[in-house]
């Protein structure tokens, strides 16, 4: 069999997977969802022909989107993830003890059930009973909400879409008044390399809102371009005023030497954020 997926990453990037089978292919009424098991990463979730994650190297971006703000924190005990309906984050999430509840809300119900099913590693922690599922509009859903969360993780898809409304300012506001005094937003942030815009407009529409605001980087290797960016939020505690001693469980990325290193940027990416 000589099948290949390719997503197309920009105009002119495409990134293409030998394909062993194709295993779930449906039309949500969000968005065209598929499950196909590739060579080189295992099986892989699409979304409107873009990979959202893939077995074999999404913990990549689930460590940094999580443990870097949890680590930041030094007592989180109520996580609100938007999107993330993989399970990826709240899996990970649950390796921090502190932690007493997280509520994972996803648009698409069809995307958490198609993970638990195919994808069993990454999905492995969505039915636990410190885990709350609400399929919503995380748009709608942080309207209103008020000094309740620790952390808040925006883990959605590009900004197209249903998530369109992620990444704007009235959002990002409503993510500051859900959190406790001492709360902290991280939010993935795209491509430094392809989305170069979008990147420099998360930072910045946060830094507007958030005392403290930091961007870093992880890889992750079925991403354009290859290097992520995160943005991390906070209203109080400073990650480069923290230092991690000691993880206690088990990260295949995720180290106490690179949460220190995800913030040192390299300088395309700093004159990037300090242009006009
Ligand atoms: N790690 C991935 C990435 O960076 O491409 C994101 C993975 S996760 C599967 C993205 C999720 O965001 C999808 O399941 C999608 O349904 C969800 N999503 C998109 N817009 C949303 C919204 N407005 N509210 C809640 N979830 C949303």
């Amino acid at each position: 069999m000589n099948i290949w997926f390719t997503e197309n990453q920009s105009d002119s990037l495409r990134l293409s997977l030998k394909v062993k089978n194709i295993l779930y292919s449906s039309k949500t009424p969000y968005q065209n969802l598929m499950i196909v098991e590739t060579e080189q990463y295992g099986k892989a979730l699409i979304l409107d022909n873009i990979i959202q994650t893939t077995e074999y190297d999404e913990f990549f971006y689930h460590e940094m989107i999580t443990h870097v703000p949890l680590f930041t924190h030094p007592d989180p005990k109520k996580i609100l993830i938007i999107g993330g309906g993989d399970g990826g984050a709240v899996r990970e999430i649950l390796k921090h003890d502190t932690v007493e509840k997280v509520t994972l809300v996803d648009i698409d119900e069809e995307v958490i059930k198609t993970s638990k099913l195919f994808l069993p590693t990454i999905g492995c922690c969505l039915n636990d009973p410190k885990v709350e599922v609400i399929c919503t509009d995380g748009i709608e859903f942080i309207k209103g909400k008020k000094k309740y969360y620790d952390i808040i993780i925006v883990d959605s898809t590009d900004p197209v879409g249903p998530a369109i409304g992620l990444f704007n300012k009235e959002f990002y506001n409503n993510t500051y008044d859900a959190l406790k005094d001492d709360g902290i937003l991280t939010v993935q942030s795209e491509s430094p390399i392809i989305n170069t815009n979008v990147t420099v407009d998360i930072y910045k529409t946060i830094k507007n809102i958030y005392p403290v605001t930091y961007l870093y980087t992880g890889i992750v290797p079925t991403y354009q371009g290859g290097l992520w960016c995160f943005t991390l939020g906070s209203k109080h505690y400073d990650p480069l005023q923290t230092t991690v001693n000691n993880i206690g469980f088990i990260t295949k990325y995720f180290t106490p030497e690179i949460f220190k290193a995800c913030f040192s940027l390299p300088s395309f990416i700093k004159n990037m954020l300090e242009g006009d």
